[in-house]
């Protein structure tokens, strides 16, 4: 590994800093997972070999728990679930993800030795676990963890201490990664990446990560369904700067932003603008019309009752209601949208959900509106190329399209190509899906120029095919992804 050194970060301990000069969008270094699993919940929906999707999956017939696109993808998967699936036969029923985890990392390394690669940059016995730093009731999770995790390991594998089982489970916890559905879009599972494990936390990070599933045509080679991550620059690094990712979102206010990293990952974040407090005023500011500002009353007024609102319709959206969630967005809207700055972080929420939520019910034109009221205000928080900033403009880009916005819409979806360029790179499916789309929209546009009658009703038909909907059911569907790391 050229590109990286480990180091030892003041007041961090172990950390990685550039060996070279990076600029936005390289890639610094890739690295294979040491094992990834399924949730429990997403179990009959998921590949469990390739992570993608499916409406049909063909069940493992030995331990009926273990499913898969076709034969292609059981090969593949068949040397990492050999084991775990007489161990789940043998025990008789289906441990839970974790533990699940902790028995293929354990089965990979007594295989393998402790470095699975040449690229590995630290042995997992290195990395912390922080089990002294956990709560009490995390505790007593780990322990029951443990205990079921020793009724599930063979007596033919190789017998550890608990200590070191221990170490595992406490290491997944502060460190298992959320692995995404080939799109990007959902938190499907989660794995363990060693050397992502080195790379330490910033709000303002310079680097983020990326899974990228690689190539899946790809038959019968070890690469087919190989889970990999992509370090990759956010802009230009110098030889010798450390390298950051940030394991939250940077929307949260830095008191709450440091409170998940105390509670979640057990550190007191000193980066500057959690020091500087930077943007929280505008998170949680009024909107100033004619140079006239309301009160800070006003503002507090306005502040609670959004998210008095938001538990409403969180709740709402869970349940699948959603006219309830549009109506309840509506009402807060209307009542907070002339007091709260744009800003205004809940103000964000509501026109995120609004957007998403009017999409689905195919209010194409309102839900563009508000899709363009988020990107305008995230464009004033996020970092240029923060990943979720491209993600949102994505989104916008689509329903303005959607709507028969095409100028707007082919300017969100370049905005969105731009930036998804440097985050995800153009291998990644969702960027060669921006790619196509781009392309789309730019001969619409052309088409719209030279002749108005005859862009829409190619519109029309070109909305009846659907080439480019995204509609999923919003259920925080963005909230899975936005934490760098697995949170039960
Ligand atoms: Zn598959
Ligand atoms: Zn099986
Ligand atoms: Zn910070």
């Amino acid at each position: 590994m050229e590109s990286v050194v480990i180091f030892d970060s003041p007041g961090k301990g172990r950390g990685l800093k550039a060996a070279k000069e990076f600029w936005a969008g390289d890639v610094i270094f890739s690295e294979a997972s040491i094992a990834a699993v399924v949730f429990d919940s997403l179990a009959e929906r998921i590949c469990h070999s390739c992570f993608r999707r499916q409406e049909k999956l063909q069940r493992c017939a030995q331990c009926k728990f273990a499913h898969y696109c076709d034969r292609t993808c059981q090969r593949a998967a068949w040397p990492e679930h050999k084991v775990e699936c007489g161990a789940i036969k043998a025990y008789g029923k289906v441990p839970n993800e974790n533990i699940r985890l902790v028995a293929r990392v354990l089965w990979r390394l007594d295989k393998e030795g402790s470095m699975v690669s040449d690229m590995q940059l630290t042995t997992l016995d290195e990395l912390e676990d922080h089990i002294n730093d956990m709560q009490e009731h995390d505790l007593k999770e780990l322990k029951v963890d443990v205990h079921n995790f020793l009724d599930y390991w063979p007596r033919t594998s190789k017998q550890h201490l608990i200590d070191d089982i221990s170490h595992i489970f406490g290491v997944i916890n502060c460190n298992g990664f959320s692995v995404s559905d080939q799109k990007g879009l959902q938190a499907v599972g989660v794995g363990l990446f060693p050397n992502l494990c080195l790379v330490n936390h910033d709000c303002w990070p310079n680097c983020t990560v990326i899974l990228n599933h690689g190539n899946q045509s790809a038959v019968s080679t070890v690469f087919h369904s190989q889970q990999r991550i992509e370090l990759r620059s956010l802009g230009k690094i110098a030889e010798g700067e450390e390298l950051t990712v940030s394991y939250v979102d940077y929307l949260n206010l830095s008191e709450e932003r440091r409170r998940l990293l105390k509670t979640q990952y057990y550190f007191d974040c000193t980066c500057e603008h959690c020091k500087n407090k930077t943007h929280d005023d505008v998170k949680m500011g009024g909107k100033e019309v004619d140079g006239v500002k309301p009160s800070d009353e006003q503002v507090k007024e306005a502040t609670d009752y959004c998210f008095q609102m938001m538990d409403k319709m969180d709740k709402a959206r869970l349940n699948g209601d959603y006219h309830e969630v549009s109506k309840i967005c509506r009402d807060c809207i209307e009542k907070t949208e002339p007091i709260l700055a744009d800003t205004h972080i809940y103000l964000l929420r509501m026109w995120s959900t609004m957007s998403e939520v009017k999409a689905y019910l195919q209010n194409f034109e309102e839900a563009a509106e508000y899709a363009r009221k988020m990107v305008d205000g995230y464009m004033k928080l996020y970092h240029p190329n923060n990943p979720a900033l491209g993600m949102a403009a994505m989104r916008a880009g689509v329903t303005h399209w959607q709507a028969g916005l095409i100028e707007i819409g082919h300017g969100m979806i370049c905005k969105a190509y731009a930036i998804l360029m440097v985050t995800h790179g153009p291998t990644h499916p969702i960027t060669k899906d921006l790619e196509a789309m781009r392309v789309q929209t730019e001969m619409e546009l052309r088409m719209f120029k030279e002749n108005e009658y005859v862009y829409y009703s190619m519109r029309e038909a070109a909305l009846k095919n659907k080439p480019m909907t995204m509609l999923h059911e919003p259920r925080s569907v963005e909230e899975g992804i936005k934490n760098l790391f697995h949170r039960k």
